[in-house]
């Protein structure tokens, strides 16, 4: 029911909008650019304003935006402006594409498969089926990781057919769940040269808006398993 505009235009941040259903627990947008949560990113944050009156947005569900308790809430058909928290939505998506390059490094690299990631904002980490920590891992990695930052490559977006995604090693070799066979639209996120995944969240367009990466941490969680924290500095 709800256009995601965030696959349309991953820097939107602003726009206007019609109240399709408002109630307690939910409201609904014709169009929304709020990400909902996925593939560990974390839902949006922000605002709604109309006629003078804001409603703070809390959180993403499945079925749609979840006000803040006790906020006022518009009645169906207001048009709204609806405003992301876009500090935090920026520091999301520079932590999403820094992890990408992180992945893309330690496949080149080590020969490492990602295996899980989170994130908050200028925080993540990412899992690795690394058997054998090298020598030195952390710190080349993060010298490496920041090289390829300085690069500057581009980091485009598109959404390809399941088949064109299913014949494409790279989305395959970096898919960390199964893709449901209903999904039949598959959105991939390309760091020109380096990293290439099915990913429905949002990304800055080239590696130099990430800024520095940090490897905070390197731990060891069981055979072969690792895990990989950064941080980005503000
Ligand atoms: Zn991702």
């Amino acid at each position: 029911m709800t256009v995601p505009l965030y696959w349309r235009d991953q820097s939107l941040m602003n726009w206007t909008a019609t109240v399709l259903a408002s109630s307690p627990e939910v409201i609904i947008l014709d169009e929304s650019a709020f990400f909902p949560g996925g593939g560990g990113q974390p839902a949006d944050l922000g605002q709604l304003e109309w006629a003078g009156v804001f409603t703070r947005i809390d959180g993403v569900s499945v079925a749609g935006l979840v006000p803040a308790e006790g906020d006022p809430l518009p009645p169906v058909g207001t048009v709204v402006h609806a405003r992301l928290d876009d500090v935090r939505r920026r520091q999301l998506m520079r932590t999403h594409s820094g992890l990408h390059v992180v992945c893309g490094v330690v496949y080149r690299d080590f020969g490492a498969l990602v295996t899980g990631s989170n994130m908050e904002p200028l925080l993540g980490r990412m899992d690795f089926n690394l058997p054998e920590v090298p020598l030195g891992f952390k710190d080349d990695l993060e010298r490496v990781v920041n090289e390829e930052i300085a690069r500057d490559r581009s980091i485009l977006d598109r959404v390809v057919t399941r088949e064109e995604a299913m014949a494409d090693p790279d989305v395959m070799r970096t898919a960390q769940h199964l893709i449901p066979p209903e999904v039949q639209e598959i959105r991939v996120i390309d760091v020109d040269g380096l990293d290439k995944q099915a990913d429905g969240g949002t990304h800055v367009t080239s590696t130099r808006q990430i800024g520095e990466v940090r490897i905070v941490k390197v731990e060891n969680k069981g055979k072969g398993f690792r895990r990989v924290r950064i941080s980005l500095p503000v």
